[in-house]
C-alpha cells in the first residue's frame, strides 16, 4: 500500500463544510451543478493553457465531462463517478485545492452563514466558490483522483487520490494504487449517503444536468447509461441511437465496465465521428443489457439559438445555472450583430433581481465579474481590463460569443483589441435599452421592480456617466408633493403656465411625506406647483450636474432665486403689492436685521410662506444645509 499523507483541514473548512452540509440541505442537488462547473472550469483552463504551450495538449486528446452511476452489488447504495479530461491537480493542488481555503471573503461569508442567514448561504455559495464542498451533502466520502497532463515542464505526472469522510477533520492524500487510469484529468467519485441514492439513477442525473448545467457547460457531458433491450443475437456492432445525440461509443464490448480503469478508453472514443451503420436482418432476438455514453448537452448553447425558440422558463434556467444566482432574472435582452470591428457576435445580457449586497458598501472594489466573453463557445475571459465597466453598470451578466476573434493571443493583447472597446459600449447602450424598453412597457409591476432595485444605480450612472447622462436621467424616477414616479419629461408636461424653473426640494434621509410638510414649499404647493421631493444623496448631486433639463433650470425651493411665474397674476400688480407689503413690514425687517444680523446673511419679506411665518433659507449660491452637512464629512 502506498504511503498516505495525512492531512489536516484548514480550520475554516472544517467550519465551512459543516455549514454547507448543515444549511444547504434542502438546495442537495446543486452537488452535481458545482462540480460539473468545476469539471468545465478544468477543461477552460487546460485549453487556455495550451494557447501558449502546446505540450500540454495538442488538441487530439478530447475534453469532455462523464457522468457514471455504479450501484451496489445489493442494489442499495453505490458510487457517482464525475470526470473530467481537464487540467488536473497535482498531489500539492489537491491538498491546497481542496483542503484550504484560499478565498478572499470566505470570514465575511462564514460570518453571515454562522448568524443563520441561509438565502444568503445559498445565493453566496455561487460567488465564493464554495462548490467543491458540495460533495458533502450527497456523499458520506469523497475521493478525487487526479493527474495534470504531461508537458514539458512535467514529464512524469503521478495520479493522486485525495480521500476524505464527510465527519472527517482530516483528509488523505496518497499516490493512486491504481495508477494512472485518467491519463489526464480528474475523477470524483462520491460515495453516496442511503438518503442520496435517487443520484445513482440515470434518469434523475438527465434531468438534472438539463436543468442546471445543460447550457453553461461548452463542453460535451455524457452520461452512461444502461439499460435492457431486444436485439438480434448476432449483431455485434453498437445501434446507433438518435442522431440528434453525438454519442457514443458502445460500451457493451467492454465486459467490466463497473471498472473505472476501462472509462479512459471509452472517453477517449466518444467524439469519433458518428458512422452510419445498417442494421443487418435480425432473424433471433434475445435481451441483453446495453450500455452507452450519451450526450447530455447536445443543443447549441442558449445564446446560439434563435430566440423565437427559445422558452421563458429556458431563459430563467439557463441564467440560473449559468451565472449561479438562485433568483430569476428580472429582464434579459438576446440580440447579435456585428461590431464595427467586423466581428460578429451573439450575445445575451441579463439584469439579476437584485444587486449584489455589497454593492452599495464597497462601491470602489466593486468590478464587473459576470461578463463572459467567449470565442465560438469556448470561455476566454471575464476580465475586460481597461474596458471594464463603470461601477454603475458593473452589477450586469453578459454572455457574449465573438465568431472570429483571434484564439491565438495572450489576455493581455485581447483586453487592448478594437473588439474589446467597443464591447464595453455595447453593452452600456444594451442595458440603457433595456431600461427604457422595461420603463416604457406595458408591466408596471416591472418597471416598479426596476426602479426599486436599479433606481439608485440609474441615478448614479446619469452622475458618473457623462456621455449617457442625458438617457439616464430621463429613466430616473423621483417622488414629488404631488405623486410617485415622476420622471423630469413628466414634470415639464405638468409645468403649470409660465412657469420657468423645476422646483425641488431636498433632505436627505427624510422621508418624501415629510419633506411634502416643508414650509418653503407651503406656498408652492398651495398654488398647484410640483416639487421633486429629494431624499437620496444621489439625487441632489444628480441635479447639481445636471443644472437644467431641457433648458429649464433646477430651482431648489429652500434656497433664494425662486420664481413663480404665475400668469394669471399681473407682473405690474405683482409688483405694487410687493413693494406696498415691504413698505408695512420695513419696522419688522430692520428690527430683525439688527438683533439676528451677525447669525444670518440677510433678513428680506418672503414670497413662499403661506402658514409658517418665518424660514431660514441657504444663498442661492451657497450650499444648502444637506451638502454641506455632506461636506464636512467627506473633509472630516
Ligand atoms: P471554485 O470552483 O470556486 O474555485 P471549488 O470549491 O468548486 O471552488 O473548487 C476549489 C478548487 O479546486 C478549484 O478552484 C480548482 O482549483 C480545484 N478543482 C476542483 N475541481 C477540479 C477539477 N475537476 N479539476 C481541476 N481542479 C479542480
Ligand atoms: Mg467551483
Amino acid at each position: 500500500e502506498t504511503a498516505k499523507v495525512k492531512h489536516n483541514y484548514q480550520s475554516d473548512v472544517a467550519r465551512l463544510r459543516k455549514i454547507v452540509i448543515n444549511s444547504l440541505y434542502s438546495h442537495q442537488e446543486i452537488f452535481l451543478r458545482e462540480l460539473i462547473s468545476n469539471a468545465n472550469d478544468a477543461l477552460e483552463k487546460l485549453r487556455l493553457v495550451s494557447l501558449t504551450d502546446k505540450s500540454v495538449w495538442d488538441g487530439s486528446n478530447p475534453l469532455n465531462i462523464t457522468i457514471k452511476a455504479v450501484k451496489d452489488e445489493d442494489g442499495k447504495g453505490g458510487r457517482l463517478i464525475i470526470s473530467d479530461t481537464g487540467i488536473g491537480m497535482s498531489p500539492e493542488e489537491l491538498t491546497n485545492n481542496l483542503g484550504t481555503l484560499a478565498k478572499s471573503g470566505t470570514s465575511d461569508f462564514l460570518a453571515k452563514a454562522e448568524g443563520g442567514d441561509t438565502t444568503a448561504t445559498g445565493n453566496l455559495i455561487g460567488a465564493f466558490g464554495l462548490g467543491f464542498y458540495s460533495s458533502f451533502l450527497v456523499a458520506d466520502r469523497v475521493e478525487v483522483a487526479s493527474i495534470p497532463p504531461r508537458s514539458e515542464k512535467n514529464p512524469q505526472p503521478v495520479q493522486h487520490v485525495f480521500s476524505s469522510s464527510a465527519d472527517d477533520s482530516t483528509f488523505d492524500v496518497y499516490p493512486d494504487p491504481r495508477g494512472n487510469t485518467l491519463g489526464r484529468g480528474t475523477e470524483i467519485t462520491l460515495f453516496l449517503k442511503p438518503d442520496a441514492s435517487e443520484y445513482l439513477e440515470e434518469a434523475t442525473l438527465s434531468a438534472l444536468v438539463n436543468k442546471h448545467s445543460a447550457f453553461s457547460s461548452s463542453f460535451p457531458i455524457y452520461l452512461f447509461e444502461r439499460w435492457t433491450e431486444e436485439v438480434p443475437d448476432e449483431s455485434e456492432v453498437p445501434v446507433p441511437t438518435d442522431t440528434e445525440t453525438t454519442s457514443a461509443a458502445e460500451a457493451s464490448s467492454t465486459p467490466t465496465s463497473e471498472d473505472v480503469d476501462v472509462d479512459e478508453a471509452i472517453v477517449e472514443d466518444i467524439t469519433k465521428e458518428e458512422e452510419k451503420i445498417i442494421e443487418p436482418p435480425a432473424p433471433k432476438m434475445i435481451n441483453v443489457t446495453k450500455e452507452q455514453w450519451t450526450r447530455l448537452n447536445s443543443q447549441p448553447p442558449l445564446w446560439a439559438r434563435d430566440p423565437k425558440n427559445i422558452t421563458e422558463d429556458e431563459y430563467n434556467l439557463f441564467y440560473t445555472s449559468f451565472f449561479k444566482d438562485f433568483d430569476k432574472p428580472l429582464a434579459w435582452q438576446h440580440f447579435s450583430g456585428d461590431a464595427s470591428s467586423g466581428t460578429a457576435f451573439k450575445a445575451l445580457l441579463f439584469f439579476p433581481s437584485k444587486l449584489g449586497e455589497d454593492f452599495w458598501q464597497k462601491p470602489l472594489e466593486y468590478r464587473a465579474k459576470d461578463i463572459k466573453l467567449m470565442v465560438k463557445r469556448v470561455f476566454i475571459t471575464s476580465d475586460l481590463g481597461d474596458n471594464s465597466l463603470p461601477q454603475w453598470a458593473s452589477w450586469v451578466k453578459v454572455v457574449i460569443d465573438a465568431e472570429d476573434l483571434p484564439l491565438n493571443v495572450s489576455r493581455e493583447t485581447l483586453q487592448s483589441n478594437r473588439f474589446m472597446k467597443q464591447l464595453r459600449a455595447m453593452i452600456i447602450k444594451r442595458m440603457i435599452q433595456l431600461f427604457t424598453k422595461i420603463m416604457e412597457g406595458d408591466d408596471e409591476k416591472k418597471a416598479d421592480k426596476l426602479q426599486e432595485v436599479f433606481g439608485s444605480v440609474i441615478k448614479l450612472g446619469a452622475v458618473e456617466d457623462q456621455r449617457n447622462r442625458e438617457k439616464l436621467a430621463s429613466l430616473a424616477r423621483f417622488t414629488t408633493n404631488q405623486r410617485n414616479n415622476t420622471s423630469f419629461d413628466k414634470y415639464l408636461e405638468n409645468r403649470k403656465k409660465g412657469q420657468k424653473q423645476i422646483f425641488y426640494l431636498a433632505e436627505i434621509g427624510k422621508k418624501p411625506e415629510d419633506l411634502a410638510q416643508s414650509i418653503f414649499i407651503e406656498k408652492l404647493h398651495a398654488r398647484g406647483y410640483e416639487v421633486f421631493l429629494l431624499t437620496e444623496p444621489l439625487d441632489e448631486i444628480l441635479i447639481g450636474h445636471l443644472r437644467e433639463w431641457k433648458g429649464i433650470p433646477f430651482q431648489d425651493v429652500a434656497k433664494a432665486g425662486l420664481k413663480f411665474g404665475d400668469e394669471d397674476l399681473d407682473p405690474e400688480e405683482e409688483k405694487e403689492e410687493k413693494k406696498e407689503l415691504e413698505e408695512k413690514f420695513q419696522p419688522l425687517v430692520s428690527y430683525l436685521k439688527e438683533r439676528i444680523g451677525d447669525t444670518v446673511r440677510d433678513v428680506v419679506l418672503s414670497e413662499r410662506l403661506v402658514k409658517s411665518p418665518c424660514a431660514i433659507v441657504a444663498d442661492a449660491g451657497g450650499y444648502t444645509a444637506n451638502v454641506a452637512k455632506m461636506m464636512a464629512a467627506a473633509n472630516a
